[in-house]
């Protein structure tokens, strides 16, 4: 089928499907019988095994009608469900899956510990099999919308007795369960969209444990590599995004939440959102504060324009390569999109000078510059920091040795790392 016919096709189904009357719960379950919500997902999970540039066609017919986007339920969409069709039984699949692509889960990432970040295969999140299920206790940081999840992948220890990588299995843990406390955690811009967690004997149901008990590992590499190529997508301008999950708009209209989002959006005077500074906007900042004949500011503004512009071509070539240009094309994206992020708070601040210490709504771009750029620096540690990026490129993409490690062959019980570190009390 050609793009055309295939446009044609959804336009029709749309025409025929999208109603302002439906709840968006029944919105998502049209879009995801029809194979619209994924549609390189397989059938009956949402999609219909379609290629990669069927779904960019679907995708922008579904902008072009500014209608409810797919829901995305936080981490589920980008992290959980590509590793679940990756690793997970057809069983699992079928049970986790599905519940993405109609929005009835959200998904958070409770990989990250107060001991255990970049050296992740440290974690020290106990798991203890008992019966089919698995007690959990420990404390995981740092984890995206925990707060409005309803399932969480758990990276947790299995078996002490070996070398730190090989004693790691990967769960599907119940949020809403009384031995899970989330904790939001409140960011110098004021936001709060991170949260720690702390398990007290929280239990994994028979049956969620992705891939082997003690193959988490690999699992979980499946994740990461998912969440660096993350940072390349991006939504489409024209859709409209709903909450999914057991705490967001299932059972709201679509009309209802299109009116909020329309709300929303008159409430703005300024286009950004997060990340950094849009080109043009950028442009006429510096114009309306009088600094755009300045010559330092003019050069600074022309290395802007052309590290966004190139950033942009180079996403598209390597989403357009299926994330295979050159073996690290997820840590390309991460790396670069971190560095315009802090070009873009540096320039800005640069441009509106002393008006950039202030915050609120008297502040540059009525207080959303501050905001955003005080989250800036987010960008270069969430989904794996610029240095670890860097060794990722390195050892991937250039072929260079590894990193030396010394601790590959020591049972986890002998190392002194993650919240081990401190030592015994
Ligand atoms: C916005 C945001 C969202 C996040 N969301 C989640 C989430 O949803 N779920 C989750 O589990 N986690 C999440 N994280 C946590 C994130 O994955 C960790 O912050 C990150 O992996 C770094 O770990 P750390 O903070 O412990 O720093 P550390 O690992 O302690 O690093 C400290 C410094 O040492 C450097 N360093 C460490 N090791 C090396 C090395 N081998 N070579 C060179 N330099 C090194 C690092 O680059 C860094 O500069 C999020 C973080 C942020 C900022």
């Amino acid at each position: 089928m050609t793009d055309g016919d295939l446009g044609a096709q959804v336009q029709a189904w749309v025409d025929a499907n999208w109603d302002r009357s439906l709840t968006v719960r029944e919105w998502w379950l049209r879009l995801a019988d029809a194979g619209y919500a994924y549609p390189t997902w397989p059938v009956g999970l949402g999609g219909s095994g379609a290629p990669r540039r069927d779904a960019m066609t679907v995708a922008a017919v579904l902008a072009r009608n500014e209608v409810i986007g797919p829901p995305v339920g936080a981490m589920a969409a980008t992290l959980a469900a590509p590793t679940l069709l990756e690793h997970a039984t057809e069983e699992q699949r079928m049970e986790l899956v599905r519940p993405i692509a109609t929005g009835e889960a959200a998904w958070c990432q409770l990989f990250s510990e107060p001991g255990s970040g970049s050296d992740l295969a440290s974690v020290g999140t106990r798991a203890v099999r008992d019966g089919d299920e698995w007690v959990v206790s420990g404390q995981k940081v740092w984890n995206s919308s925990a707060d409005s999840a309803d399932f969480g992948m758990l990276l947790a220890r299995t078996d002490v007795d070996v070398p730190k990588h090989a004693g790691l299995t990967y769960f599907v843990i119940d949020m809403q369960q009384p031995g899970i406390e989330v904790r939001p955690l409140r960011q110098m811009n004021g936001a709060a969209n991170f949260c720690e967690v702390f398990l007290t004997e929280a239990r994994v149901r028979g049956g969620h444990v992705i891939g082997d008990v003690n193959g988490g590992w690999r699992v979980a590499q499946s994740t990461l590599f998912h969440e660096r190529n993350s940072v390349a997508g991006g939504g489409l301008p024209g859709l409209v995004m709903a909450r999914s999950g057991s705490r967001g708009d299932l059972d709201r209209t679509v009309s209802e939440v299109l009116d909020r989002a329309r709300e929303v959006a008159k409430a703005r005077k300024s286009p950004i959102r997060a990340g950094a500074v849009p080109v043009k906007l950028m442009i006429e900042l510096a114009q309306k504060s009088g600094v755009s004949g300045d010559p330092v500011i003019r050069q600074e503004l022309a290395r802007y324009v052309s590290q966004v512009r190139v950033n942009g071509w180079t996403m598209r070539r390597s989403g357009a390569a299926g994330g295979k240009l050159t073996g690290a094309d997820g840590s390309i994206a991460k790396l670069t999109t971190a560095r315009i992020c802090q070009e873009s708070r540096d320039l800005s601040y640069r441009i509106v000078g002393a008006r950039g210490m202030l915050a609120g709504r008297v502040s540059p771009l009525e207080g959303d510059l501050q905001t955003v750029n005080l989250a800036s620096p987010g960008n270069r540690l969430g989904g794996g920091t610029d240095e670890i990026q860097l060794n990722l490129l390195g050892e991937r993409a250039l072929g260079l040795p590894r990193e030396p490690s010394t601790d590959k062959d020591v049972p986890y019980r002998d190392l002194r790392v993650g919240t081990q570190a401190a030592g015994p009390a």
